[in-house]
């Protein structure tokens, strides 16, 4: 068999950051926007289940698989609050993209940066459905990683040009700012979150931390505004006061993981809910009247990695921009795996050493 076919193309951090320097972001965001929106429309054809969460008392690691039957991929994501103390990033990821026919994998990815941008796509697709037609201001709470992010890629879908920033950390609002300086957008650097939803059709929150919080009380939201709200994605981990959702209608990606995940768990269980797919599909409405508080409840599904993971194989091969793993066994008989150790050096006259415990838990 040609070795070559069992060489896994690795996407790095730096061969994302130049298949992202290479297209320009605000093309990479519309890009995948387009790929998931189109993913989102044959929802029905992929299988779908709520993501696999193991919880700590810091955060949470979660396995987010699905498959369309074609192909399959699975996105490995940890949440903590707790480590930009430290200097470690709240959320980091890497997946993979497979073949289901033979089951080989045909794509290992970083996808901290890619999680980021999947993120601001699927947030922007959503408020092209439901935001106010020609929405041009934004909210946006809490600026930390995603801040940016969100902010590019509501300009290139949306148009949106005027950003209003809060964060309790004003070094936070201030790099942000300073990020986004040259992207075309007029920014004003708010002293409360009050202030910060002034004039603003669209809320983004996006603040980290593993509590209930009210980032957005009922007297904030007034009618007709789009809430992006993207922060509360674990159990006891939410950022909107249960009123402002009792006068929303809500939009989620899939309902029994939201229920769990989102700021709906502070809802009955029956609480009606539009699932965003039968929008983009047009088998709901989106936003019906002016006066309407459409509010989309993100939590993240795997159909959105699973989507930007196909947008980046191609890209990748489009650009070169890959290095070739050796992550499969590859002997040249397939059933003969402990040949290709013997020749490799394993055999009955290789070094005996003096036994040892072996797997202690420490
Ligand atoms: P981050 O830690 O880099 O940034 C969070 C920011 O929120 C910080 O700057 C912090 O100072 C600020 N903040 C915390 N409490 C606040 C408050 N009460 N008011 C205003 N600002 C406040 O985190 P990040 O990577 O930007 O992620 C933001 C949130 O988005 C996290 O909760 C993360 O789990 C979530 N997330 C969701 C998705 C999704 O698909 N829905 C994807 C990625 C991340």
């Amino acid at each position: 068999m040609d070795r070559k076919l069992n060489l896994v193309r690795f996407v790095s951090v730096e061969r994302m950051m130049r298949i992202v320097g290479k297209r320009g972001v605000a093309r990479v965001l519309t890009d995948l926007a387009a790929c998931i929106e189109a993913d989102f429309r044959r929802w029905e054809q992929f299988d779908k289940t709520a993501r696999v969460a193991s919880h700590s008392h810091d955060g949470v690691i979660e396995l987010m698989p699905t498959s369309d039957g074609r192909h399959y991929a699975f996105k490995y994501v940890n949440g903590h609050p707790g480590n930009t103390r430290d200097g470690r990033q709240t959320v980091t990821a890497f997946g993979v993209l497979s073949d289901v026919a033979t089951g080989y994998p045909l794509l290992f990815s970083e996808m901290t940066i890619l999680t980021a941008l999947r993120t601001a796509a699927t947030s922007a697709m959503a408020a092209r459905h439901l935001a106010p037609r020609g929405a041009r201001t934004m909210a946006l709470i809490g600026n930390g990683a995603q801040s940016e992010f969100q902010a590019l890629a509501f300009k290139a879908v949306l148009g949106v040009g005027n950003l209003r920033l809060y964060d309790i950390d004003p070094e936070a609002s201030a790099r942000c700012a300073r990020n986004l300086a040259g992207f075309g957008f007029d920014i004003a650097i708010c002293g409360s979150a009050e202030a910060a939803v002034l004039g603003a059709q669209i809320v983004t929150t996006a603040t980290a931390d593993k509590a209930n919080a009210t980032i957005l009380t009922d007297n904030m939201v007034g009618a007709g505004v789009h809430i992006n709200a993207v922060g509360g994605d674990c159990p006891g981990k939410t950022e909107l006061h249960a009123d402002v959702l009792r006068r929303s209608d809500i939009f989620v990606e899939y309902p029994p993981q939201t229920r769990i995940e989102g700021e709906i768990q502070q809802l009955a269980p029956d609480h009606p809910v539009t699932e965003l797919w039968r929008v983009v599909a047009g088998q709901a409405e989106g936003r019906r009247d002016g006066r309407q508080i459409t509010l989309f409840d993100s939590v993240g599904f795997a159909i959105e990695d699973f989507s930007a993971l196909r947008w980046l194989a191609d890209e990748a091969a489009r650009t070169g921009e890959y290095d070739e793993l050796d992550l499969l066994a590859d002997p040249d008989e397939p059933r003969d795996l402990f040949g290709m150790l013997l020749r490799a050096g394993a055999g009955p006259a290789a070094a005996h050493q003096r036994p040892r415990e072996v797997c202690e838990t420490r």
